[in-house]
């Protein structure tokens, strides 16, 4: 017999008296805008928002990905290994797949430690997975604790034909190192809760290409026409960073409004850019269309009038490979407004000293992004605050480092992560006023 809550009258019903009083009920049909579910956003950009979701169009969106972004057919097996209270866990545990005719996969655990980092694997295999969703911090999990995936290729993977990320950007060598040890076609695709699918992709069931061009999320998928603008609402030349905006009006399946605040759904997201959803992401486009998420657009670093984004830096500092993860956000600088700060996670048993990596890791970014980056800032910390979604509160972690009051929105998996950092941070101060 387990412990007995007590319940709120108010707020609680007991499942035992309510099952015992039910009575089998016929279906009822809805207006197909009926609400479906609130959902609240991972929160990166400030506090998270309640979505709110119609029933029909997002069926019907749901339903027509499963074939056209997904390749996949009713009867196949499919896996999204995200959390069923995320928009990933709604969408694809639980409506598309159900939809479509495909079995599901639910699986409680962990991507490491639940029990060995050959849990995915094992899953894949024991199941006979045709395709997979999960999120780039789930690879790099998995990868920091078994760099040549010697558990994981224990498990034959015979029906796997691709595996869908998408939540965070995708580093490229965390996606090369998912190719090689998964064996399948790794294709990355960007998506919000605000949209509940993706906006863009590659369409395996429309023939896209399975090996796009490193580092892009996709092209619009049918019904959303994206494009990226500068402040003033200029259509920016390919490989320019700016705003990630999308043409009105929105495909179904995406928001009706925010629970109980259509005033702020309209300021949030229609009215910086008329005409257009604001995604509030910053990215730009190639010359074939392809996408490439940067960062949000708050995450943008002003480094003495150059516009740098935390994704570029952070995947120039991932190229170490003693870097097993890595954050980079902007510390305020008298001279120049911003100069970028890393913080980074070492992977397991590094040999090298702090500060041999420390000047590896500044030639790297000299390299790769150029002096106009003015990288000379590496802090060591013991791990990165996240989101259960693997999402990284960029805004509040420059607002630490910066020395100002900082927000920790609920949904960050370890709120004790910056209180290490906090005590960390003030070798930074110590070294920037050198
Ligand atoms: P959420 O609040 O959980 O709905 O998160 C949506 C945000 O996650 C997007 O606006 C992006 O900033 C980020 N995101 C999702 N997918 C990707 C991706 N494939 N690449 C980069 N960022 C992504």
């Amino acid at each position: 017999m387990q412990d007995k809550v007590s319940l709120d009258p108010e707020l609680s019903l007991d499942w035992d008296q309510e099952m015992a009083a039910s009575r089998p009920h016929d279906c009822v049909p809805l207006p197909s805008n009926h609400p479906l579910y609130v959902l609240y956003t991972s929160g990166t950009t400030g506090t998270p928002k309640g979505v709110l979701r119609d029933t029909a169009g997002y069926a019907v969106m749901l339903k027509w990905t499963m074939s056209n972004i997904y390749g996949l057919s009713p009867g196949d097996v499919w896996w999204a290994a995200s959390d069923l209270g995320w928009v990933v866990g709604h969408s694809y545990i639980c409506y598309a797949p159900l939809l479509h005719g495909n079995s599901t996969i639910l699986y409680e655990g962990k991507p490491v430690g639940t029990p060995d980092p050959g849990a995915f694997f094992r899953v894949l295999s024991e199941y006979g997975a045709s395709s997979m969703f999960t999120a780039p911090t789930a690879i790099r999990a998995i990868r920091q604790q078994d760099p040549s995936a010697a558990v994981g290729r224990k498990y034959p993977l015979t029906r796997l034909q691709t595996l869908f990320l998408a939540g965070e950007r995708c580093d490229v060598e965390t996606l090369e190192w998912a190719k090689k040890n998964f064996g399948v076609p790794v294709l990355d695709h960007w998506w919000q809760t605000e949209t509940g699918s993706a906006i863009t992709s590659s369409c395996i069931g429309l023939g896209n290409s399975l090996t796009p061009p490193a580092g892009q999320a996709g092209k619009p998928v049918p019904g959303y026409n994206v494009t990226v603008i500068d402040d003033d609402m200029q259509e920016l030349k390919p490989k320019t960073l700016g705003n990630i905006v999308v043409r009105l009006p929105l495909p179904p399946g995406a928001a009706l409004c925010l629970w109980q605040n259509h005033r702020l759904f309209k300021e949030l997201y229609f009215s910086k850019f008329p005409g257009y959803y604001d995604t509030m992401d910053a990215g730009f486009l190639d010359e074939e269309g392809f996408l490439y998420i940067m960062s949000r657009s708050d995450d943008v670093i002003n480094v003495a009038g150059h516009r740098l984004s935390a994704g570029a830096l952070e995947e120039s500092v991932l190229l170490h490979s003693a870097v097993g993860d890595c954050a980079v956000v902007g510390l305020e600088d008298s001279l120049k407004g911003h100069v970028p700060l890393a913080l980074c996670v070492l992977k397991k048993d590094v040999q090298k000293t702090e500060e041999e990596i420390t000047k590896e890791v500044v030639k790297l970014v000299r390299d790769t992004i150029g002096p106009v980056a003015a990288f000379r800032n590496v802090l060591f910390v013991h791990g990165l605050p996240k989101t259960r979604s693997g999402k990284i509160p960029r805004s509040s972690l420059a607002d630490l480092v910066n020395g100002k009051p900082y927000k920790i929105t609920p949904t960050i998996e370890d709120p004790d992560v910056f209180k290490d950092i906090e005590r960390q941070v003030e070798k930074v101060w110590r070294r920037h006023a050198d």
